[in-house]
């Protein structure tokens, strides 16, 4: 039988092991944009988790489908809301503290502002868009998960990254970066978004 290629829009090969964790190997064949050689920019503007993983699915999409490439697409786009805060940091996850990707200040920030509330719930919550190159200009199919919980006074842990030590999931006492990354997989919001993929592909 012959493999649908899964093109996932990451550099990260940490997400490609959740997908195929989780969707098996025996139907699907994976890609990252560096397996597939897509190395253009991509400005991820929009202002919801859905509309960022459709700029990104969409980009990807028609550069392959310009290739005669056959795939799925699949982008995520996905960070951490937290109620006191009206869902604040949102789709500003991973440059809260001003500066892309500098997860310890990010979360020093977080703690500072959430200071002054009693209520420390959250969730971390991922939107997924779904391409094919047979048709890229299509409205992509959207899927999310979502995993709640609540943002811890005292960080702990080392696994994971980004907002991890802070954030306890609901049923636990352990933070995301305490957890081991099959546990964490087993409940996180990347997680319950792929395991919605199975019969829409
Ligand atoms: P991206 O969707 O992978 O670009 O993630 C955006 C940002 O959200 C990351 O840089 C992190 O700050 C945050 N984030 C998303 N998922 C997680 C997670 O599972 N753990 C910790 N931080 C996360």
């Amino acid at each position: 039988m012959n493999k649908t290629l899964l093109v996932i829009a990451t550099g990260n090969p940490g997400k490609i092991r959740d997908f195929a964790g989780i969707l098996g190997s025996e139907k699907y064949e994976y890609k990252t944009l560096k397996d597939v050689g897509f190395t253009d920019d991509i400005v991820e503007d929009a202002e919801t988790f859905a509309g960022n993983a459709t700029i990104k699915a969409r980009a990807v999409v028609k550069w392959l489908a310009a290739r005669g490439v056959e795939a799925w697409v699949l982008a995520d786009d996905s960070g951490i809301q937290v109620r006191a805060l009206n869902g604040a940091p949102g789709v500003y996850s991973a440059r809260y503290c001003g500066v892309h990707g500098h997860d310890e200040e990010n979360n020093e920030l977080l703690m500072k502002n959430l200071e002054p509330f009693e209520d420390r719930a959250a969730r971390y919550y991922c939107a997924l868009a779904m391409l094919h190159t047979s048709d890229p200009d299509a409205e992509p199919r959207i899927v999310e998960g979502e995993c709640r919980g609540h943002i811890t006074k005292n960080p702990r842990g080392t696994m994971g990254f980004g907002y991890d030590p802070l954030f306890v999931p609901d049923g636990y006492d352990k933070t995301f970066a305490e957890l081991t990354i099959e546990e964490k997989k087993g409940i996180s919001h990347r997680g319950n978004a792929i395991r919605k993929l199975p019969g829409l592909l």
